[in-house]
């Protein structure tokens, strides 16, 4: 008998935040940290019958890099574009890792630096947080001469919390030089904390570190799937050949690009996300609620103090149409997050919540 062989692969696959709840209409979903003020009014305005669609895109995201290395003061030959950050993170793993490498990763963090490292046959290890923060110590004492990648996201998801500059420079420090450092940007235009910066602006000529962004949060086009990566020239020229040679769709292309213009779109997203960071946060303050502070767009709670398990809360909230994210993909207990959405959801999601407490 013939029988197909093919790997079993050992882990979890990805589960999106909920987006659907059975029949019910105008759901609020306030599971995956998506945009709360939609996208710029500049991309609306885009005339998509003059987008030609009939032909390929442009295999290198020409146009969109200038862009991009104009709004963000970057060199546009160390950008490569993907269909999502995601992809970005896929394509670094399948350079950088063989089977018995090793990558260490916070334990609570972005669930596609585990998947895609394991994928290639990597072995991750898990650096325990302090307090639901990122640890440069415990992260430092994983570290083993079969260690290839680091992935830190700062902000950190689903925690919230964040590491100073200070401490990014220590991480970076403290780490063998022949280690990739990865840093994820994803939620970096929401932190105006006086002791952070970027990825981008620390690292923008380091030999060993990379940067992750992405078109998905603050720009509102998550659907589109675009992302960008920003590294040394050699590696961004061997992702150039690992890359599908037309991974990002034309109207994503044009989309992105137009999107970067609007910075009027980007503050208003920012000081939307302060005004309600603020309420939300004092929301559970007052609920016993334990949340982190203000880093990111969403908030990480922990019910461990609260009379009411999370679980039971999600469940009453999701019978409203208002969904959170379950932390169980993360093995993390009596948690849930939740994202800062527009005025009207986030107003719906309080009443709510305050009921069912
Ligand atoms: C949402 C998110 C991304 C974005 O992924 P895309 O593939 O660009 O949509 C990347 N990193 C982190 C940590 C995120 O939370």
């Amino acid at each position: 008998m013939n029988q197909l062989k093919f790997r079993k692969i050992n882990i979890d696959s990805y589960k999106p935040g909920k987006s659907k709840l059975g029949n019910i209409k105008n759901l609020i979903k306030l599971s995956a940290n998506e945009s709360a003020l939609g996208f710029s009014s500049k991309v609306k305005n885009i005339k998509n019958n003059k987008i030609k669609i009939d032909k390929y895109p442009d295999s290198k995201c020409k146009i969109l890099r200038k862009q991009i290395s104009k709004t963000y003061k970057c060199n546009l030959d160390k950008i490569i574009c993907g269909a999502g950050s995601d992809e970005i993170i896929q394509m670094l793993c399948q350079l950088f890792l063989t089977k018995n490498d090793e990558v260490v990763l916070p334990e609570y963090s972005f669930l596609m630096y585990r998947i895609y490292s394991k994928i290639v046959g990597a072995k991750v290890v898990f650096a325990k947080e302090e307090n639901f923060k990122i640890s440069v110590k415990n992260i430092i004492s994983k570290i083993t001469n079969k260690t290839k990648m680091v992935f830190i996201a700062n902000p950190n998801n689903p925690t919230g919390t964040y590491l100073s500059i200070k401490e990014v420079k220590i991480l970076r420090k403290k780490l063998n030089k022949n280690i990739l450092l990865v840093i994820d940007d994803a939620y970096f235009e929401y932190m105006k904390k006086k002791d952070y910066q970027s990825g981008l602006s620390i690292f923008k000529n380091a030999k060993n570190v990379f940067i992750l962004r992405t078109f998905s949060k603050i720009y509102g086009l998550a659907s589109l799937r675009v992302g960008w990566g920003y590294g040394p020239k050699n590696i961004i020229n061997e992702l150039y050949k690992i890359k599908p040679p037309f991974n990002v769709n034309k109207l994503a292309q044009v989309y992105a690009t137009e999107s970067l213009k609007d910075k009027n779109f980007v503050n208003r997203s920012v000081k939307h996300n302060q005004y309600w960071s603020r309420k939300f946060k004092s929301f559970f303050d007052k609920k016993n609620i334990i949340s982190n502070e203000t880093s990111a767009n969403f908030f990480l709670l922990n019910f461990d103090f609260c009379k009411l398990s999370a679980n039971y809360v999600l469940k009453k909230l999701e019978k409203k149409g208002i969904i959170l994210r379950s932390m169980e993909s993360y093995k993390m207990k009596n948690k849930l997050r939740v994202t800062i959405g527009s005025s009207k959801e986030n107003n719906k999601f309080i009443k709510n919540l305050d009921h069912i407490l």
